[in-house]
């Protein structure tokens, strides 16, 4: 038996399951776990510190850099030999963002799942007009 790996945090997964157009065989792709992706995308994309990034995920330091090199081995391994990133795994929790609007005539703030920016909507609780459209992602 291996030893048990903490769980790690995510905020979402990627929008693409796979970053190729063709299903691709096993032999012939790096696959990325979701929390590699994460490392990646919090470090390299959001531009996190590295002490920001790896308390996003609920990680040390030193664990959260050993997940970068690793990362960066099989994106490296994957462009030098023409292989496909798959993303997929590991011992991972998502995080969900808040999305839902906000009232700017009382203050009340509520989630909704379907909300977006266009649509028209009421105060859930005052009634007002006055509403705004609210995201957060948890970082
Ligand atoms: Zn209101």
């Amino acid at each position: 038996m291996g030893r048990r790996t903490r769980r790690r945090w995510v905020f979402k997964p990627p929008n693409n399951a796979y970053f190729t157009g063709t299903h691709p065989q096993m032999e012939n792709c790096i696959v990325l776990t979701l929390a590699e992706f994460e490392a990646m995308r919090l470090k390299h994309y959001s531009k996190l510190t590295q002490e920001r990034a790896a308390d996003s995920m609920g990680i040390s330091q030193p664990t959260f850099s050993r997940i970068l090199e690793i990362s960066h081995q099989k994106i490296t391994q994957a462009l030098i030999e023409g292989k496909e990133i798959r993303v997929h795994g590991g011992n991972i929790d998502y995080k969900l963002s808040f999305i839902g609007y906000g009232c700017w005539n009382c203050d009340h703030i509520w989630e909704d799942r379907s909300a977006s920016r266009g649509k028209k909507v009421k105060c859930v609780k005052c009634d007002s007009e006055n509403v705004y459209y609210f995201e957060r992602e948890i970082i």
